[in-house]
């Protein structure tokens, strides 16, 4: 409740930065200078002017100390609003190597304590749904897709194709829609999912990074006394590398590649900032994703943006441009 006024305050975008830790073996030569609940602040050498350091303002600032669970628990009331019939979209933004995939999903070798959003937000999902099991029926399913090159991928589809079944009040109608009634149904379904991502990667060696990927949770609850029937669904999206490549350095697939995610990572911030600027056109039309997550971007839809950046010092430029980027939408 107390959640609602604030958002409604706020309006229905927040924007929390995570800072990852040093990786075992790194110098510890960091970039990030002061950190405190809402802000952070960045030390910049001479190039970018004389003062030296930078600060940004978010809704919320977790420092390399932030366990998964501090970081989950900022984002657990979305999860019951998805229960309530909202749409929600949680996204992961940053270069690559900071930390996104490691906050949606958690580390390669997963632990209780390294659960990601995803695993704590289906947890929770399924737990509210059984506590409520006396007034509600809820019915719970799941789509992956990939978007590489603006073309979509159904990770859940034997061959990835998305089939012409438009299903209405799905955000992502004609993918494979799969019913699920625990978490553990769900892990299996993502390892499908993350094969089926990595048959596709041929000679690329980390398609992972150059691929946007959007795990969706659809949620339907009939109340039992009155019949009315509720829909929510939740986006867990885990966004392409934001790095700017260096146009003389690559060529061919690898520039069409990257300029298809710089493309669709624009078109995602310009439709976000234009949301918070409450402003009358909001240029969904523009890329795949924004396309795709139309239905839950705007209007009563929650949206979390995660930022991550990577504290070593010879990041600082990517730094300071996913800061740009993340202030531009906060
Ligand atoms: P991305 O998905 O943005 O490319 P990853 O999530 O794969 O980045 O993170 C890169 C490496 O850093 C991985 O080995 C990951 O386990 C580790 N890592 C990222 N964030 C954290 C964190 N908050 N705490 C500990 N290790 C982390
Ligand atoms: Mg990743």
């Amino acid at each position: 409740k107390l959640y609602n006024q604030v958002q409604d305050l706020k309006g229905n975008i927040r924007v929390y930065c995570r800072v990852r830790p040093f990786l075992p073996g790194q110098s510890n030569l960091s970039t990030v200078g002061h950190i405190d609940d809402g802000s952070i602040t960045i030390l910049t050498p001479p190039k970018y002017g004389k003062e030296g350091h930078k600060s940004f303002t978010f809704n919320k600032v977790f420092g390399p100390f932030a366990t998964q669970e501090e970081v989950f628990s900022d984002t657990q009331p979305l999860i019951r609003s998805v229960l309530d019939g909202y749409n929600v979209c949680i996204f992961a933004y940053g270069q690559t190597g900071a930390g996104k995939t490691y906050t949606m999903s958690g580390p390669k070798v997963l632990t209780e304590q390294s659960f990601g959003v995803n695993y704590r937000a289906l947890n929770d999902l399924f737990h509210i749904s059984k506590e409520r099991k006396d007034t509600f029926c809820y019915e719970i399913s799941v789509q992956m897709i990939e978007i590489y090159n603006e073309q979509v991928r159904d990770l859940l589809a034997s061959d990835g194709d998305i089939r012409n079944s438009s299903q209405t009040g799905f955000a992502v109608p004609d993918a494979n829609s799969v019913p699920v009634t625990s978490t553990t149904e769900v892990i299996e379904l993502m390892d499908i999912g993350q094969k089926n991502r990595a048959v596709s990667a041929t000679s690329m060696n980390d398609r992972s990074s150059r691929s946007h990927s959007c795990l969706t949770i659809h949620v339907q609850g009939r109340e039992l006394a009155s019949g009315v029937v509720v829909r929510g669904c939740m986006h867990l999206v885990d966004l392409a590398g934001s790095e700017r490549v260096n146009k003389s350095e690559v060529k061919g697939d690898r520039l069409k590649e990257a300029q298809h995610i710089n493309k669709s990572l624009a078109a995602l911030g310009d439709v976000i900032s234009a949301l918070a600027q409450k402003s009358s056109h909001i240029p969904y039309r523009n890329s795949k994703l924004t396309q795709l997550l139309q239905d839950s971007l705007g209007g009563q839809a929650k949206t979390l943006m995660f930022v991550h950046i990577s504290p070593e010092v010879d990041a600082v430029s990517e730094t300071l441009s996913t800061l740009k980027f993340a202030e531009r939408v906060a």
